[in-house]
């Protein structure tokens, strides 16, 4: 039956990639909090003129990705593919404005209709971070800083570089994006079909086609640097400088433009060379246009988002969790008094696993294959003399316990 197959692009994420996934996001949460940060939860679907019109016709998300159906009402809804727009329009509706600046954490699962290859799903899952009404360079400098520590935090800084861009005001991306319409037109002939549509509604787009012959085109255009006002340039100056008091190395790239329309000034990626082409765990950069394009106030705003799947793959292995404790009854008898203790050790913070059947021999042997630290043999005769077996799994040795002992025992053991 085909569907028993978890659909195309999609995954279950079993207990050993979930621990990886629980670390990621609690680091980042913690490191989150040290910036003031707090965690918020929007919706995973909105209205998708939510997504569809900050995003961009033009974008790769809304064109083709995005996951739209209408609802049993006549709704027009569409599964989140990012969380920046979902956040804005919170704000906007929950009417957070005048408590500006805000600063939000958040983190959940997103959807984008993508050709599913290693790093690239159609369920995946990000961090995302969001510091709402500050204009000033100070804002991108904390939100980068945040990106960094978090990697660092996760063992993986040194594995990532950050690459740094700008993308100017509106009257510089104005003027280069006149610049690029006049270069793309003399190469059309050469542009895919799709760039050749953005040549008209998003020209900025091309630089970040993925398509061979669009990135070949897109060498020798021209750059951005030559046509930032001095309001731009002075903005990325001190955003660079600021990056660089604090240690925070990077790369400039003038190619990195991002896939979203929203984008103003500063636009960043944090990039591994161990994933391949997906090798971008972190995207972001600064959207002061964005609550506008919703209907809102102009609300400066810089933010960035993090591939939870892509992290997981960079990451050593999480500590293990306590190792648990075995509590095997001996024969029928043993199953009551067994279940009772189970439950008085669990709540005084001992984790144990109850072996449910099968004979002393099998039980001890799930014991050993969930790696517990201890087994307790809980049979008839002992119990009628107020004592159990502990057995210690790592020396193999074995000793009698009175009950009201077995407590303080176990927890030594476990500690
Ligand atoms: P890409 O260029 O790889 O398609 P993007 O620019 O579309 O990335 P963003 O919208 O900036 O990605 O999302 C931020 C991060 O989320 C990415 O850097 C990546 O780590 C992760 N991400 C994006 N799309 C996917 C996906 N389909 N599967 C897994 N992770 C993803
Ligand atoms: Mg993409």
């Amino acid at each position: 039956m085909r569907s028993l197959q978890p659909v195309r692009g999609t995954q279950d994420l079993l207990p050993e990639t979930a621990r990886r996934h629980r670390q990621i996001v609690e680091t980042a949460r913690e490191i989150a909090g040290l910036y003031g940060f707090s965690e918020i939860a929007t919706p995973i679907f909105e209205f998708t003129e939510v997504f569809a019109r900050p995003i961009g016709e033009t974008s790769d998300i809304v064109a083709k990705e995005m996951y739209s159906f209408t609802d049993r009402g006549g709704e027009e809804i569409t599964l989140r593919p990012e969380a920046t727009a979902g956040i804005v329009r919170a704000v906007l509706s929950d009417g957070l404005v005048q408590n500006a600046p805000l600063k939000f954490f958040c983190s959940g699962p997103m959807f984008r209709y993508e050709r599913p290859q290693k790093g690239r799903f159609r369920q995946f899952h990000q961090i995302d971070v969001e510091l709402i009404g500050v204009a000033q360079p100070q804002a991108d400098i904390e939100v980068i800083a945040l990106g960094h520590r978090t990697l660092e935090a996760l063992g993986i800084g040194a594995d990532t570089q950050l690459e740094l861009n700008t993308l100017g005001d509106p009257e510089s991306r104005a003027a280069y994006r006149e610049a690029l319409v006049t270069y793309f037109s003399r190469r059309r002939s050469e542009l895919s079909e799709d760039s050749r549509r953005r040549l008209e509604r998003n020209p900025l787009r091309i630089l970040d086609s993925k398509e061979e012959s669009d990135k070949r085109v897109s060498l020798e255009a021209p750059v951005f640097d030559d046509y930032l006002n001095a309001r731009s340039q002075e903005f990325f100056s001190r955003v660079c400088d600021g990056l660089a008091e604090l240690g925070i190395g990077y790369r400039l790239n003038p190619r990195l433009v991002r896939g979203l329309d929203y984008y103003t000034h500063t636009a960043f990626e944090f990039v591994t060379t161990q994933l391949g082409s997906q090798g971008t765990v972190i995207g972001g950069g600064r959207y002061d246009g964005l609550a506008e394009m919703m209907g809102g106030p102009q609300i400066p705003a810089v933010g960035w988002a993090a591939g939870i799947e892509r992290l997981a793959m960079l990451i050593a292995e999480p500590p293990a969790a306590k190792r648990p404790i075995a509590l095997v009854p001996v024969g029928e008898a043993g199953e009551g008094p067994a279940l009772k203790l189970s439950e008085e050790l669990r709540g005084a913070g001992l984790p144990i696993d109850l072996g449910y059947s099968g004979n002393l021999g099998r039980r001890l042997r799930r014991a050993n294959k969930i790696g517990a630290r201890a087994a307790v043999l809980i049979g008839e005769d002992e119990l009628a003399r107020g004592i159990v077996a502990l057995r210690d799994l790592d020396s193999g040795e074995q000793s009698e316990v009175p009950v009201e002992e077995l407590r303080t025992r176990l927890a030594a053991l476990n500690g």
